[in-house]
């Protein structure tokens, strides 16, 4: 064995890939569109490596030492990877080269799919906002080792002068997040390939090390969670054969070092299996996992990358208390300690320097993936030469928390009184028997009653709209004008269609939650903040730094007008606690419990309004409500119950005879069928057409005894669905659960379709309705 290279003093995992201007979403939307050639999208796409590249050695990160990731990706890493070990699903063999290689335009169609052929499924990325593209792995799928891009890009910057640490997802991680293949038999699971994949990793690593790659970082955040289906035991017991095969049979200089990274949680009982294995570094998340203080075999030959800089939120980082951690780390016993980030940083947006348009005190709180480039090396930096020589830089990050901690509106006692004053019947509504008799009486609506989740299609026009309000170029009088013809239009059409709760079609929202944000005491929103939501969709959270209170009214207006141009109930229509706390950056400061509840009670003020202003149903969606559930289970009883908790805190003010509704977009409740119940709204609508109504029957299973609106439109493809096949759900419906717990209405808002889609498919789903209303 040849002597291991050392791993640099400071390193991050990754750094945004989308460009600072959404440069790669704009070139690749074009080549979509047949505007580009792929040439083009090629050239932008070395440009912005280039710019990383050039960007981080600016901000400190050695050329010559493999601190700098090469993790670039068109679309998605789990995607590149599925290419590189070339998983491609059957049905699109016909894109694969003989060579087994995928150019830009079939990677595209894997991704977005064509025609009959479904793209890969796209599921969320451990606990974040990122999507990635599942495998779809079987008995009969042939590994190959497609090598190209890791090689080359690495290859590329090597050529510049930089020698980059290649990142690749990890073969056990790569397993345990895909899926069977259709025809596979039950008993299969995707882990079962691992003795067929490894050797396409170990040719990986050999053509990495051919090329020059000292280290190359492979990603196991598989071994920090227990969200996935493979048990824990076979995923120890896979890390395990993983690493003898890469590790220790494929033995240096064949390969390139190996870092293998964990982010997003705590390794557990993973780590000293890891570190009994023959790698030469280990990546700890210290920011969501705990910080080890006991000694741990195998890691005396190891380096420790500690990853103590958040790369999930956008906190200036307290760096003497990290520092503090770093020196505490000592008694674990590794041969080296460096500085890492907990997670890549392509969750959080480029630069702070680019916002100008931010209160210069907010934006001294702050670090985007730049600032945190600079605390890491500044950490570095601390750690090797001693604290001395970073002292102005600790007094600078000490004296950024205290002006934070004291400055106006961080807290504000009229808030924390209200919070503190808190006593459990604020929590609790009265009982559902009687809810449901009062509310029958109020709202007298038919059996299988029909409703919209909210939002109609976001028109040109309305983007216009929005984009010249913006821009000043119309008055504020104007703007509501347009958007009040645009909520006539709105309800007409529903009238006409003849359902049966109407809704105002949410055309003055930009984002769910952006909007509540820009309404709220205590956010601020950022011009460029963008992140990578999936593929070259981009978010732009807002950030909420303050306590949360709402200075007047935000929908009311808009709702009431609405109610005024129809004798049908109006559904108001507002975005839940859970939900803004999971689409925002959020203050770090206290705990998340006390932030939700801030949210809670200004929505709370927020429906006492509209239910004084006579509006009788009101929706509180809450789609994020799974995507916070913590990685391990032993923390998921106290996140179910603060997030239930604001939930019931801002809807339970509420009358007997108003409605409460809520929306939860997924499928997948398996694991939260108790916070659902626990929310105790009136009506829940779900996402089920695609899963043809399966979960009601679980639903009557459990006795839940609320009324549910199961999806009967899947509003995530341009398709409009036969009126046979609407009713056929609902008779399915029927059969399942209870008459009078039904509604009707489509899997999701419909702001991304178009009306081409969306009149026809209501028309039917009332036609539908009608017909199944006739049998009962
Ligand atoms: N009310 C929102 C809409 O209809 C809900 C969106 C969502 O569930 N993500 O668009
Ligand atoms: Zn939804």
């Amino acid at each position: 064995m040849s002597e291991t290279p050392q791993f640099p003093t400071g390193s991050v995992l990754g750094y945004p890939r989308i460009g600072p201007r959404r440069e790669l979403k704009k070139a690749i939307e074009a080549f979509w569109a047949g505007r580009s050639t792929a040439d083009e999208v090629e050239a932008t796409a070395a440009q912005l490596r280039r710019r990383t590249r050039d960007r981080l050695v600016e901000l400190g990160l050695p050329k010559d030492a493999p601190a700098i990731p090469s993790a670039f990706s068109f679309y998605d890493h789990v995607l590149d990877a599925s290419a590189v070990v070339g998983a491609i699903p059957a049905r699109f063999a016909d894109l694969v080269g003989e060579d087994g290689s995928l150019d830009l335009a079939g990677y595209s169609t894997v991704a977005r799919g064509r025609g009959d052929d479904l793209p890969l499924e796209m599921t969320k990325w451990f606990d974040t906002n990122y999507h990635y593209l599942v495998p779809e792995i079987g008995p009969e799928t042939e590994f190959r080792y497609v090598g190209t891009r890791p090689v080359a890009e690495f290859v590329e910057a090597l050529a510049d002068g930089v020698l980059t640490r290649p990142v690749i997802v990890g073969p056990v991680t790569y397993l345990a997040l895909a899926k069977a293949t259709e025809g596979a038999p039950k008993d299969f699971a995707p882990i079962d390939r691992l003795p067929d994949l490894l050797p396409v990793y170990a040719d990986l690593l050999q053509d990495l090390a051919a090329a020059g790659a000292t280290w190359v970082q492979l990603e196991e955040p598989a071994l920090v969670s227990e969200s996935i289906e493979v048990p824990v035991e076979r995923l120890l017991a896979a890390t395990v054969e993983a690493y003898r095969a890469l590790a220790t049979e494929l033995a240096r200089p064949q390969r390139p070092a190996i870092f293998v990274a964990a982010p997003y949680g705590d390794l557990g009982a993973a780590l000293p299996v890891l570190a009994a294995t023959d790698v030469e570094a280990i990546g700890l998340d210290l920011v969501k996992g705990s910080v080890p203080t006991e000694a741990v075999p195998g890691l005396e030959n190891k380096t420790l990358v500690a990853g103590v800089i958040d790369g999930h939120n956008i906190w200036r980082a307290d760096l003497d208390a990290k520092l503090q951690v770093l020196e505490q780390l000592e008694v674990l016993g590794a041969g080296a300690v460096t500085v890492g980030t907990s997670t890549s940083l392509f969750h959080v947006p480029h630069d702070t320097a680019d916002e100008p348009g931010l209160d210069p005190a907010l934006k001294s709180w702050l670090a985007f993936a730049d600032q945190k480039v600079v605390e890491v090396v500044t950490l570095a930096e601390g750690l090797s030469e001693g604290r001395e020589a970073i002292h102005e830089q600790l007094l600078a990050a000490t004296d950024a928390v205290t002006s934070r901690r004291g400055a106006p509106g961080v807290v504000r006692p009229e808030v924390r009184e209200r919070t503190a004053a808190l006593t459990d019947d604020a929590f609790q509504r009265g009982d559902f028997d009687e809810r449901k008799i009062a509310q029958a009486a109020r709202l007298d609506l038919p059996p299988l009653p029909t409703t919209t989740i909210g939002s109609f299609p976001q028109t040109p026009e309305i983007r216009k709209a929005r984009a010249a309000h913006g821009k000043g170029e119309l008055t504020d009088e104007q703007y509501v004008e347009e958007m009040k013809a645009e909520i006539r239009r709105v309800v007409e059409l529903q009238e006409r269609i003849g359902l049966d709760v109407l809704v105002h079609g949410e055309p003055e929202r930009n984002d769910m939650v952006q909007y509540f944000a820009e309404n709220l005491d205590g956010f601020a929103v950022t011009r460029n903040g963008w992140v990578q939501s999936y593929g070259s969709r981009c978010t732009r959270p807002s950030i909420l730094w303050g306590d949360v209170s709402r200075p007047k009214p935000i929908t009311v207006d808009w709702t009431t007008y609405t109610q005024s141009l129809t004798d049908k109930p109006v559904k108001g229509m507002l975005t839940g606690p859970v939900t803004i706390l999971a689409w925002s950056f959020v203050r770090d400061d206290q705990p998340l419990r006390e932030t939700a509840n801030q949210v809670g009670l200004a929505l709370r003020d927020e429906i006492a309004d509209l239910e004084a202003a006579g509006i009788a149903v009101i929706q509180v969606d809450e789609p994020a409500l799974r995507e916070l559930l913590p990685l391990r289970e032993a923390d998921h009883a106290d996140y179910l119950d603060w997030s239930v908790r604001s939930f019931r805190l801002a809807t339970s003010g509420v009358r007997s005879d108003t409605q409460i509704h809520t929306h939860l977009c997924y499928s997948e409740f398996g694991q939260i069928m108790g916070a659902i119940d626990g929310l105790d709204a009136d009506v829940t609508s779900i996402e089920a057409a695609r899963s043809k109504m399966e979960i009601l029957g679980d639903i009557a299973a459990a006795g839940y005894p609320r009324a549910v609106g199961p999806g009967v439109y899947d509003i995530h493809s341009p398709r409009v669905p036969s009126e046979e096949e609407v009713t056929e759900l609902l008779t399915d419906a029927v059969k399942a659960i209870a008459v009078d717990q039904l509604w009707v209405n489509p899997d999701c808002g419909l702001k991304t379709r178009r009306y081409e889609e969306v009149t026809p498919s209501l028309e039917r789903i009332l036609a539908a309705t009608r017909t199944v209303r006739a049998t009962l």
